[in-house]
């Protein structure tokens, strides 16, 4: 089983805080499709006819394809790979895009997951990100994806801003479960260099929230999202009984996908392939039949890595059993110390074969990591 990522490299307004690959210039966007469409055929034998069950339109805004765009794309997956009967199909999707023409268009175009952009229910805290959507919208959104009858419905959210007191977040999380959507991602604000809060905080107009801060925002959303009854399944992901992603779950679990799109990255078990993050030279190349991608070949020490940084994020925490027996890495053996400190600490904890984080460990996740890892 495998999974398929299409990255839409397109955005109307850039977010304050956003590095990923986009472009605010739609002008080359039917250039474009058409460009991941030759991709879908040049790299129809890369997963070498494993099952596709889940494919994921990421960006940017994949909100902003048409029905036509959209389908023109499904269609030709359907035709060139082998997909399960009724695979999961996500797209992400900005509030602001989502009337309900649009959410009819993307149900009938077969999509049966919705990834929606809240970030927050705070117009300061929208206006703050320059988010495309104000607060209205985004419940206004929800609210028509459920009477239309998507029945699988993550929201993401982002803690953190500079100057978000725990109570704004408790109102945050208060509004977001109202609408008990089947699945809550929620990220920590993180301060990107290239990013206009990167520059901000260069010049000194933005102090990020300090960590003890920031883990205390972390304590309140596990404790408040575990009482209303999800699930985290990952650190960053909860949701209710059965509505774990199985796309995002199948990157962490080491399961091979295909990316198409600039930026997207494949992999197939043994190597990883990154194509290139620019929007014009991924059309040229492939308007000449070239692959936009270079290869990195993955060493013993950059899979076990791997494992350990994904892995030990989950709800099962890291089979270090399995990771001696694959990849010849005796975790319990080589970290003794760190393992022992953190066991001490009441923030590890062994479980039958895995290595798992405690809830306090999940507040310091990173550091913890970080001691594990080669
Ligand atoms: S956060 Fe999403 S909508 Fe905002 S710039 Fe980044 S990709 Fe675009």
């Amino acid at each position: 089983m495998a999974g398929i990522y299409i990255h839409i490299p397109f955005c109307k307004q850039a977010c304050h805080y956003c590095d990923f690959h986009f472009s605010t210039n739609l002008n080359t966007k039917s250039d474009l499709i058409d460009a991941i469409l030759k991709e879908i055929e040049l790299q129809r034998n890369y997963l070498e006819g494993e099952i596709i069950e889940t494919i994921y339109f990421g960006g940017g805004t994949p909100s902003l394809l048409s029905h036509k765009e959209l389908t023109s794309i499904l269609n030709l997956i359907h035709k060139n790979y082998s997909t399960d009967s009724s695979p999961e199909i996500t797209l992400e999707a900005n509030p602001d895009d989502l009337s309900v023409s649009k959410l009819r268009e993307l149900k009938s175009a077969g999509i049966n997951r919705l990834s929606i952009g809240i970030q927050s229910f705070n117009d300061d805290i929208l206006r703050y990100f320059n988010r495309a959507h104000n607060a209205e919208m985004a419940s206004s959104a929800i609210q028509e994806a459920q009477s239309l009858g998507f029945q699988n419905i993550s929201i993401d959210l982002i803690f953190g801003a500079p100057d978000q007191s725990v109570e704004d977040l408790k109102i945050d999380l208060h509004q977001t479960l109202k609408y008990k959507t089947q699945h809550i991602s929620i990220y920590g604000l993180t301060i990107e260099e290239d990013t206009v809060f990167g520059k901000w905080e260069k010049q000194n107009k933005l102090t990020p929230l300090n960590e003890e801060i920031a883990a205390a925002h972390l304590e309140v959303i596990m404790a408040t999202l575990a009482q209303d009854g999800y699930t985290q399944y990952e650190i960053s992901n909860f949701c209710l009984p059965g509505y774990e992603s199985k796309h995002n779950s199948s990157y962490w679990h080491g399961k091979k996908y295909l990316g198409l799109g600039p930026a997207a990255h494949s992999y197939n078990g043994k190597e990883r392939q990154f194509n290139v993050a620019h929007n014009i030279k991924y059309i040229k190349q492939l308007q000449s039949n070239i692959l936009p991608a270079s290869v990195e070949k993955l060493s013993a020490e950059d899979h076990i890595n791997e494992a350990i940084l994904t892995k030990i994020r989950l709800i099962d925490g890291l089979n270090y059993v399995e990771l001696k027996e694959k990849l010849n890495y005796d975790l319990l053996a080589l970290r003794k110390n760190e393992i022992a400190q953190f066991t001490n600490l009441e923030m590890l904890v062994i479980v039958g074969d895995f290595l798992r984080l405690t809830p306090k460990g999940k507040l310091l996740a990173d550091f913890i990591t970080e001691k594990l890892i080669i």
